[in-house]
């Protein structure tokens, strides 16, 4: 018996009945399984469930399990904050990236990923509710955002990634709101079709204001256990 199936059929029940209540086909919501922490062999099991997403917040933890696991198809997401010095190893590595905040990084992804290999899709993290916190972008700057870092080669911009903080969930709307804001205002409006926000507390309100992946670590793999490090 597979030790995450109650588990992730529980996650999955969940999302479908989110999306019932406010009328949206549950195919419009992604779920990427968070597994920071969990060992290669969980992801090994979830995998078996079916799941195809997986998303690591610790560069080198991610690194050592992309290259355990490099027999199974899975696509990588990186949600943590992005430092400058990490860019070739993610630019390398994974599929995704959601927490580019500053154009900056947004280059060096860019010119790091290889000729060969498919746009690295990426998302903008904003700090939607103003905390106190150096990660993600303020929501004024996101338009002259969007603008630059679309122009740039081997990127695929696709929208917006939030974190606000718990019993905040009035923020979805306004993540909503300023992601609307852009795509009326995009070039390429198809290809602005992300909204990454909603964690195993707040997935419901998440998708009630528009979110297309959310990011589930807890309530699919169980707590995490950070006294052996990370
Ligand atoms: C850890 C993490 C998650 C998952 O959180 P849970 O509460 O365990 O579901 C989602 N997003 C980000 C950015 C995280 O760091």
């Amino acid at each position: 018996m597979n030790p995450f199936k109650d588990a992730r059929n529980h996650v999955i029940d969940q999302i479908q009945s989110a999306c019932t209540r406010v009328q949206r086909d549950p195919a419009t919501v992604e779920l990427l399984a968070v597994s920071k922490t969990h060992p290669s062999s969980a992801i090994r099991d979830m995998y078996e469930l079916g799941q195809r997403c997986f998303g690591e917040n610790y560069l080198q933890e991610a690194l050592d399990k992309i290259q355990a696991l490099k027999d199974l198809n899975i696509e990588w997401h990186f949600i943590g904050h992005v430092q400058r010095n990490k860019t070739k190893s993610l630019a390398e590595h994974f599929d995704w990236v959601h927490g580019v905040d500053r154009l900056i990084i947004a280059e060096r992804l860019s010119s790091q990923r290889a000729e060969h290999a498919a746009d690295l899709n990426i998302c903008l993290q904003v700090n939607i509710d103003h905390q106190q916190t150096k990660d993600g972008c303020q929501p004024e700057d996101v338009a002259e955002l969007v603008q630059t870092i679309s122009r740039l080669p081997k990127l695929k911009l696709r929208g917006i990634m939030v974190i606000p903080a718990p019993e905040h969930a009035e923020a979805f709307e306004a993540a909503k709101t300023l992601f609307d804001a852009v795509k009326a205002q995009h070039a390429h409006p198809e290809q602005w079709d992300t909204l990454s926000m909603g964690m195993s507390a707040d997935l419901d309100a998440a998708i009630a204001a528009g979110s297309t992946i959310v990011r589930i670590g807890t309530a699919l793999f169980g707590a995490r256990d950070y006294s052996h490090g990370v």
